[in-house]
């Protein structure tokens, strides 16, 4: 029985991606399901808080490159089509959101570490997707 037929996987590009990439891809083939793949880029000046008196139009545009090919890698070598990869930009919880509703997602993917404590109570991304979306999502454990 095929419980999902649009599967959004989302990655950080570290090395840890690989490993919620191959459950996405073995939950898709179970399923029948079609694969999206994303990554988010973080505009950068959230990271600087537009405190720098520079272009930074530069850096964003090889984050975004940098994304693009990272994500073509993955694509080749897990079979997900071009059309099915998607570099975004701003907050990775709100853009996962969009992409999914979108696209008419029905399971999102995300890695998670697990955090307890006062890490918890500072949030994670695979949180922040959970709080607010519209169809089923699993955090997959990194180990
Ligand atoms: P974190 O809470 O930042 O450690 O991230 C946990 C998981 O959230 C990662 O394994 C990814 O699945 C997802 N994630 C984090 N940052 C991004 C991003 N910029 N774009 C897409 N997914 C992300």
């Amino acid at each position: 029985m095929s419980l999902y037929s649009k599967i959004l996987v989302a990655v950080d590009l570290t090395e840890e991606a690989p490993q919620v990439l191959r459950k996405a891809v073995t939950l898709s083939q179970q399923n029948n399901a079609e694969l999206l793949l994303t990554h988010v880029v973080e505009p950068v000046g959230y990271a600087y808080g537009g405190d720098i008196p520079m272009d930074l139009s530069e850096l964003q545009d090889q984050l975004d490159k940098a994304a693009r090919e990272q994500l073509a890698a993955y694509g080749k070598e897990y079979g997900i089509a071009e059309d099915n990869q998607i570099v975004a930009v701003g907050r990775p919880e709100s853009e996962i959101h969009h992409l999914s509703e979108e696209r008419g997602v029905d399971l999102i993917v995300v890695g998670s570490h697990g955090r307890r404590g006062i890490q918890l109570l500072l949030g994670s991304t695979a949180n922040g997707v959970l709080h607010g979306a519209k169809c089923d999502v699993l955090a997959v454990r990194i180990r």
